[in-house]
This record gives C-alpha cells, structure tokens and sequence, in this order.
C-alpha cells in the first residue's frame, strides 16, 4: 500500500558529513551481486559482465605461421651474408604449402602457415627476387618471424574468467577462440526519474524559468556505459504525493533507483522523505563539492541513489558512488575507480569539503599535468565536457602550482 502521509521530518537538521571514502565504503558493503544469468550473443555482449569462466578448445594460434610478407626458409641453408635459393612454392594466407625441400625458399605471406621443414621467415626487404630466385641478404636465425601455434592461447586454457566485464578487446579474444554466445549476469535494472518543476525535455520550447532535464541524459549514457537496462520514469513534479508514487514504482520495477535533484533542504525537496516514508534512508550528506546531497537506502529490497539536481555534481556522484555499486550488483571483479598522480599546473585553496576539479591531462616538458577548467561551479557542464578527468583535492589541503595530485581519468570510468 502507497503510503503519502507526511512524517514529521527535520530536514532542518544538519548532521555530521560522512567521508567520500566512508560514503563508498558503505554504498559498497550494500551492493549484492546479481546471481541470475543469460546467454548472449557476442554481439551484444559489449559492457555486460562475464558469468562464467570460459576455456578456448582450440590453440591460438592454430599453427605456426608467418609474422611477415617474405619467405620461408631453412635457416641452416642461410648462414652467409647473400644467400642464394630457388623458390620451390607460393604460400598464401588461408592454403596449406608442402613441405618445403632442402635448399629453397618458399614465398610466403602475412598469416599463411609455415610449411612442413621450414624454420624461419625472412622478411621481403631483405631479398632480392629474380624471377624463380630469391637471394636473402641476411643471416637467418631459426624461429625468426615465425608465430608459433599457441602463443597467444593455449588449446583447453582459461580465455577470461567470470567476472570480467567485456570491453572490445575481450570481445575480439574471444571471437579468437571462436566462442559466439556465452553467458553474463542479467543486466541491473535501474529506475531513473527526474525531480523539478522547472525542467523540461529538450526539444520544447523554453518558457520563463525553465530548464532543460540535461540529467536525463547524463545518466542515461552513464547507465548505458556500464551496462544497465534502464527503467526510465520521466520527470516528477515538486510534490510530495507525485515523488512518494514515482518511487513506489520505481523501487517495485527495479534492482536499484537513481534519480536527481529534490535530495538537499529545500522546501520543494521531496526525494528523500518520500525515501523515509517508503524505505530507509541510511546515508545522506557527503563532505565533498560538488555534491553534497546524495541519499542512499533502500525501497524493500531495492537500493535507492539520491543524486544531487546539479548537473555537474549528477556526474560526479555517479562516477564515485553509482558506478561502483553498480558495478558490484553486476559481478564485476573490478569495480573501484583507480587514481593515478600527476602534477597540478594550478593552484587551489584548501576547503572543508573533499573537492572534484573538472582537469584536462596535458603533456608538458615530459610530464603529465593537469589543467583546471576556470569555472568549477557545480552547474557548469562546460566543465565535465571541457576535463578528461578529475583531481581529487582531500579535505582541508592546499594545491600549488607542481604538486603532485590524485587524478581520476574518466576513461577509466566509462
Ligand atoms: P535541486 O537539488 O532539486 O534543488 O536542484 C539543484 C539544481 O539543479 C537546481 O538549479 C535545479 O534547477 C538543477 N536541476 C535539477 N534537476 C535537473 C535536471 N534534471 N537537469 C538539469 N538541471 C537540474
Ligand atoms: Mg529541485
């Protein structure tokens, strides 16, 4: 039953800020890591987090053959500086050549096998052909060019194993090995809805004191990124009533609901007294700009992410808390953002708040460095689409100009 009655709430009350690192610490010891599975096709396989560990039946590769354009040869016959020999055959990518007799050489290409007697493949620019003569201008080494049958991956090994999320390289080794469908967990449903009565759908026209729902759209390809299927509820109104019965829904349809704004003090912010009235709410303001407000609980068995309504903090939050949760409820094994150091090319007062500075990597005089976007307001998108990463600033410390810092690539994170 939908319960709308508002509880009595002190949403005047400001309780100590917890810690980014507690804040993940705790979103994370939440997260329970789907157990159902499906059988994709490869092609759809892109993002979605391997169920099981998959063996290659086959070596790769599947014979030696050879690295090069150019020919095969013994390498016993091609021990001086000019070594002259007749072409016995022609081996091209996908035929099969016959063993090749003493004393000659076999033209070969790029992939095609080595044949039967050969041990070495000398590459074309170091011969010189007439007519059915090579001269291979080179002292050959045995092994030379040759890739040998299972180097990559051996018949009956492990290619990946459960937990993996596929990106497009582990799509390719496993087509390598010839696997078109396998299984991955289940696809995470997430419930997206929009809180504000001043945004609307892009492609309308704007009227006074409107904006556009841009979070929609961040989160949707955040969503999409890490492979999620997405339960998308549209925008809500600033009402109790209307939040409390999108929530309802959200929560009965999904494994886990994200939405934005209505989560800080204000009067028109619903989202998180809706939470209280249906659910929990065990964690609510974070030491960190941008960002601040984001509620984190539960529907039932259904986790909820509050995020902020500013477009910059919406991207920020996700990155550090939903993505990981997310991650983790799929099964992947790698679920923590990594962080690299580089240096400051900017200088940066210390705040009580942890700080996420939209940065852009350069390489300067040998060294990575990071250039600070000028306007870090937590409303200026420009800047998250301007950075390539963020610099993380602890609580309470100061940047100079050279200092080493805390980078987050969002390479690593999409
Ligand atoms: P709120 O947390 O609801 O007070 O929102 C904080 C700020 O984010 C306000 O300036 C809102 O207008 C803005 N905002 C909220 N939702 C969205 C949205 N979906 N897209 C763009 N901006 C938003
Ligand atoms: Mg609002």
């Amino acid at each position: 039953m939908k319960n709308t009655e508002t509880k009595a709430v002190d949403c005047c009350a400001s309780p100590g800020l917890i810690s980014v690192e507690q804040a993940i610490e705790k979103i994370l010891s939440q997260a329970v890591p789907l157990d159902e599975t499906e059988t994709v096709d490869i092609l759809d396989a892109l993002n979605r987090v391997l169920a099981e560990d998959l063996h290659s039946s086959i070596d790769v590769p599947g014979y030696d053959n050879s690295a090069m354009d150019g020919y095969a040869v013994r390498s016993v016959d091609c021990q001086a500086e000019a070594n002259e020999l007749p072409i016995s055959q022609r081996i091209a990518a996908g035929q099969v050549g016959l063993p090749l007799e003493p004393g000659t050489a076999a033209r070969i290409f790029t992939g095609a096998p080595i044949p039967e007697g050969a041990d070495a493949v000398v590459m074309q620019e170091l011969c010189q052909q007439d007519d059915d003569m090579v001269v291979v201008n080179t002292v050959v080494k045995a092994g030379s060019n040759v890739r040998r049958a299972g180097e990559d991956i051996k018949n009956g090994s492990v290619v990946l194993q459960a937990g993996k999320r596929l990106r497009a390289q582990e799509l390719g080794l496993l087509a390598s090995v010839g696997l078109a469908e396998f299984k991955v967990r289940r696809k995470l449903k997430v419930a997206i809805f929009f809180t504000g009565d001043e945004i609307i759908a892009p492609g309308q026209p704007l009227a006074a004191g409107q904006i556009y729902n841009s979070n929609r759209y961040t989160l949707r390809g955040l969503l999409q990124s890490v492979g999620c299927e997405i339960i998308d509820l549209g925008i809500v109104p600033d009402t109790l009533e209307a939040t409390v019965d999108v929530l309802n829904e959200a929560a009965a349809s999904a494994d886990l609901v994200i939405t934005s704004g209505g989560v800080s003090v204000g009067e028109e912010d619903y989202v998180r007294i809706a939470l209280q009235q249906l659910g929990e709410l065990s964690m609510w303001r974070i030491a960190m700009k941008p960002g601040k407000p984001v509620a984190f609980g539960k529907v039932g068995d259904t986790l909820f992410m509050g995020l902020p309504g500013n477009p910059v903090s919406v991207f920020v939050t996700f990155l550090l808390f939903a993505r990981g949760l997310i991650l983790k409820m799929q099964g992947a094994e790698d679920y923590l953002a990594k962080r690299v150091s580089v240096i400051a090319d900017f200088d940066w007062p210390k705040i009580k708040r942890q700080e996420y500075l939209r940065v852009r990597l350069l390489q300067k005089d040998g060294q990575m460095v990071a250039q600070i976007y000028p306007h870090q307001g937590s409303g200026v998108l420009s800047s998250a689409s301007w950075a390539n990463g963020l610099v993380e600033v602890a609580m309470d410390s100061e940047i100079k100009k050279g200092d080493a810092v805390s980078y987050l690539a969002f390479e690593g994170l999409l």
